[in-house]
């Protein structure tokens, strides 16, 4: 069986038309011993990316509660040297970010030249959470679509890259996930009372996903649709997009000035020593 991970800008997603638990016929062992391989090219992809300093890339992991963010990021930081990655989680807007338009502390984390972001939750929110729990009008929250678009062409043109992941389950694996977290004295701290409440509105949810992926599915920052039921197939889904988008980019190191060769062993130092005056 095929299940799409994209679709064509401007056909209508519907998330009940995906499975999450698909898994492409791989069983666990397979999967992960193809993730670690697709790691161990990112850390080179990501180390040219860095050297050149001319493109950044970010991937955006969006989700429902449970759906394995935290997850993806620990997969992904395993094989990206730190010093090449920028990880930023989205919270509850503080009362300063909610004094400034709903993009502006999106901006200010995009990644400078040469790095990889990652955003654990993202400007989505503002067309999601914020519609369900009707925190905005809604005139307000219909005209971000178009907003969302206008942002990510300006990025996107000024030499960034998305990967938009939108990490996909079911409503039992989500059940058995939050069950876990509740029984789990490591896993209960990331459990609040928001997620039992949101879990109630789980139609809604879909439904606000359904039209942020439709209507924010370009081609300049397409959504990709991640199965992630099995964390082992949505860290091998991940992987690979991350690496084919870095491969598609093909970054490559600064040319090599020759004349340094000759400078390392010179005398004619631009340095005057200290005491010579
Ligand atoms: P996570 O669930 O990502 O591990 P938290 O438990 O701290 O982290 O949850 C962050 C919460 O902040 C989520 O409920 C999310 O919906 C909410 N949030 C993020 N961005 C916004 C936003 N722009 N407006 C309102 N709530 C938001």
């Amino acid at each position: 069986m095929e299940q799409p991970l994209h679709v064509a800008p401007g056909r209508d997603i519907h998330l009940a038309d995906f499975d999450p638990d698909f898994h492409d016929g791989l069983d666990r062992d397979q999967a992960e011993a193809e993730t670690r391989r697709h790691c161990e090219k990112l850390d080179e992809l990501a180390y040219r990316l860095f050297a050149e300093a001319k493109r950044a890339v970010v991937v955006v992991l969006q989700g429902i509660d449970t759906s394995g963010k935290d997850g993806t990021i620990r997969m992904l930081a395993s094989g990206i040297s730190p010093q090449c990655l920028d990880v930023k989680s989205f919270k509850a807007p503080s009362a300063l970010e909610l004094s400034h338009d709903f993009l502006w502390r999106v901006h200010a984390a995009i990644p400078a030249h040469g790095r990889i972001g990652i955003f654990n939750r993202s400007h989505y929110e503002d067309v999601v959470v914020v519609r369900v729990r009707k925190l905005v009008p809604q005139p307000v929250w219909q005209e971000r679509y178009a907003q969302i678009n206008a942002f990510e062409k300006l990025l996107h043109d000024g030499g960034l890259t998305f990967v938009k992941c939108f990490l996909h389950i079911g409503k039992k694996e989500q059940r058995q996930r939050l069950e876990d977290r509740l029984r789990d004295p490591k896993k209960q701290w990331k459990l609040g009372p928001d997620d039992l409440e949101d879990r109630k509105r789980w139609d809604e949810f879909q439904k606000a996903y359904d039209d942020a992926l439709t209507l924010c599915n370009t081609d300049y920052a397409p959504w990709h649709i991640v199965p992630a039921d099995k964390k082992w197939y949505r860290n091998l889904v991940v992987a690979r997009l991350v690496r084919e988008t870095l491969e598609r980019l093909e970054p490559r190191f600064p040319p090599f000035d020759p004349s340094l060769i000759a400078k390392l062993d010179s005398n004619a130092s631009p340095h005057r020593p200290h005491g010579s005056m």
